[in-house]
């Protein structure tokens, strides 16, 4: 076995750049429409190798907004499932479509798929641009199929700060813990991206250092971009262990 990768137990797909969301607060800057999304076959195909080579504890779809290519999301949680990952979790905005007939059935395929978490970003951020009445339609419908859900709000400073954009995020809580679904964690908006243009006089001059940084020499987690790309290879065109049996630090990439 790879050293470096003594430890990996996670596998990510950002399933696709493009987002129905303008978060002011967006890592990944501005996000248009188009650009490429994963394969879903591929990935599938990518997970179950992986798992037939390392004991992979949790797998995670999001984006961008994922459920922009649903299918492709589906056959990656099906695989995931099948191959015995305990879990499988997605990230979501909850907002990829208005038609209530549509949402549902999102929602009953995503709980087929074999997705046991879903995180719904909602909070002061994502709805300035998302409207909150078709996630909220789409929440109800993911909890009454019995899967685990719940809200996953970016804070600002930090969860205790008192800042009114972390206000509007509790008013926004509330309000889904109302229909029972209730807050995970969240995390902490880290400065770079749109946090940085649009937020800056929030953060304090300096370095930062991200804490959700891998270290290159004792990889846990794989993050497979859009185009299939991971570790400098593509799941697409090259055989995704020996991609893993070659890794070295220096091909290491966010
Ligand atoms: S919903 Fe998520 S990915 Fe989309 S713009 Fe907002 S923070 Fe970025």
């Amino acid at each position: 076995m790879n050293q470096y990768l003594r430890n990996l137990g996670r596998i990510e797909f950002v399933v696709t750049l493009a987002c129905t969301g303008r978060c002011k607060h967006c890592s990944e800057g501005d996000h248009r429409s188009g650009g490429a999304h994963i394969d879903g076959g591929a990935a599938a195909e990518a997970v179950r190798k992986i798992c037939g080579e390392y004991q992979i504890k949790s797998l995670m779809t999001f984006g961008g907004e994922p459920l922009l290519y649903p299918e492709d999301v589906f056959k990656i949680h099906r695989a995931a499932s099948e191959a015995g990952i305990p879990k499988r979790q997605i990230i979501t905005n909850g907002f990829f479509s208005s038609d209530q007939k549509r949402i549902a059935e999102v929602a009953e395929k995503l709980a087929e798929s074999g997705a046991n978490a879903v995180l719904l970003s909602v909070d002061a951020f994502h709805q300035e641009t998302i409207p909150i009445g078709p996630v909220k339609a789409f929440a109800e419908e993911v909890l009454s199929r019995g899967v685990n859900i719940r809200t996953q709000p970016a804070w600002l400073v930090s969860k205790e700060d008192g800042n009114a954009y972390n206000l509007k995020t509790r008013e926004i809580l509330a309000n889904f813990s109302e229909i029972g679904i209730f807050p995970a964690s969240g995390n902490v908006i880290f400065p770079e991206g749109n946090a940085l243009k649009y937020l800056g006089e929030y953060f304090e001059k300096g370095e930062y250092v991200n804490p959700y940084r891998e270290d290159p020499t004792d990889v846990r987690t794989v993050s497979i971009a859009p185009d299939g790309g991971l570790f400098g290879e593509n799941i697409y065109t090259g055989d995704i262990l020996a991609t893993l049996r070659e890794y070295s630090p220096e091909k290491f990439t966010e």
